[in-house]
């Protein structure tokens, strides 16, 4: 017997099927690779975070299989109580060490997942900070949900007071950065913003951040492992210098789902205010951490990750893309990264269009508000360095063929 709570849910539901805003799973069989099994079916896909291909790698795949013969399976509790154990801080330390040459007295913390470690960096950083004391937090208008959702905490829990900034507008920031009054101030921001490619001017926010004594915390999720000389992401990719005076100001951000090829994330900031979020970031102490396999399989990928081949591979295949892409009606996205979208517009065409690809066998996700701003529903095309070039070929004819019977 139905309650009216489902008679309600159900409607709600189908008022989102109505506006094409009803998220769908698709369920596969086979390891994340550019081609999957979907319900028995073979579909190239554009449309995992897997940059460099190390989803699937087989000597990440058996480190991790040395992880569960040495440690088991879980951690059994969380990293304060028993759950932290030594490929978890071997992992720590190796991941502080990616930035070692970009943040001064750098220490790492490392967490299950990129949005725990959003929520607990910046509630962690505006917590307890005296006496009638507030953070006052300058988040991007484009930031990811995580970040978002962890300003509002803060607000919540810490009083923080929230000033959202115009995508990419330093001079709004500024304006509202030299009108603050607090003592304490933070700006929020992708590195490389998720949904479009493009990537924050950080030496810029970083001289701004100086100039009005501000930390400055960057969620780099799509930089790490794929910007930089040495794939360590924005901050390598900036060049910026442990030496300079403003370089302890950074809280980096770095998740380990994508690039990366398994899963979790990390913080690497001075030490003293990544201590602070080990001692405060309730998203770090109330649950429970990974399994130690985990981390002892990423202490390969962060191997894998230095070899320039997969890095150099992915960016020739971006180059290629962008070279051999021509299209008339819609839109792609100016991005140097592996995030290349290409912007439809409304909810149902970029529906219309994703599925139209998928008739074709070719996976593009259609996103849709509230992922993105209203009217610009878009196909989220994401590049990774085990894409072949025959592969590439195939979507950019599959788009131009829907492009030209749309
Ligand atoms: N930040 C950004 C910019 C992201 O795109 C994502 C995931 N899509 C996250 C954080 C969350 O990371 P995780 O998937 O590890 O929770």
């Amino acid at each position: 017997m139905s309650n009216r709570y489902i008679q309600h849910y159900e409607s709600l539901l189908n008022d989102l099927e109505n506006q094409s805003l009803r998220r769908k799973l698709k369920v596969s069989d086979s390891p994340s690779a550019p081609v999957m099994k979907i319900n028995g079916q073979d579909v190239l896909t554009f449309c995992s975070n897997d940059y460099l291909g190390l989803a699937n790698h087989p000597e990440i795949a058996s480190a991790m299989i040395d992880g569960v013969n040495i440690y088991g399976g879980g951690s059994g509790a969380s990293h304060m109580i028993s759950g932290h154990y030594t490929a978890h801080d071997q992992l720590e330390q190796a991941l502080a060490a990616t930035q070692a040459k970009h943040i001064p007295n750098v220490k790492g913390l490392f967490f299950s997942t990129g949005y725990m470690a959003n929520m607990a960096a910046i509630t962690g950083i505006s917590a307890g900070l005296g006496e009638n004391q507030t953070m006052s937090i300058f988040s991007e208008e484009l930031n990811h949900a995580s970040l978002i959702d962890g300003v509002r905490l803060a607000s919540k829990q810490n009083n923080a007071k929230v000033f959202v900034y115009p995508h990419q507008d330093l001079g709004a920031l500024q304006k509202l950065l030299s009108e603050d009054k607090s003592r304490f101030k933070l700006i929020v921001t992708d590195g490389v913003f998720s949904m479009d490619g493009n990537i924050a001017p950080v030496d810029q926010l970083l001289a701004l951040a100086e100039k009005y004594d501000a930390l400055l915390l960057i969620d780099d999720a799509h930089g790490f492992g794929v910007l930089g000389d040495s794939g360590h992401g924005i901050l390598d990719s900036f060049k910026i210098d442990a030496g300079n005076t403003s370089a302890n100001r950074v809280i980096y951000i770095g998740t380990l789902g994508k690039a990366a090829g398994l899963s979790g994330a990390f913080i690497a900031a001075h030490k003293h205010l990544t201590e602070w979020i080990l001692q405060k970031g309730r998203a770090y102490i109330y649950t429970t951490a990974s399994p130690p396999a985990i981390a002892h399989g990423l202490l390969k990928s962060l191997e894998l990750i230095q070899q320039e081949q997969y890095r150099n591979a992915l960016h020739q295949n971006i180059a290629y893309w962008r070279k051999h892409l021509k299209l008339h009606k819609w839109q792609l996205v100016k991005s140097s990264t592996a995030i290349q979208p290409i912007v439809i517009g409304q909810n149902e065409d970029a529906l219309r269009v994703a599925e139209a690809l998928y008739k074709k066998n070719i996976w593009v996700p259609a996103i849709r508000p509230p992922t993105v701003p209203a009217g610009t529903a878009r196909l989220r095309i994401t590049l990774s360095a085990s894409h072949t070039r025959e592969q590439i070929d195939e979507l950019i004819n599959a788009i131009s063929e829907v492009e030209h019977a749309f």
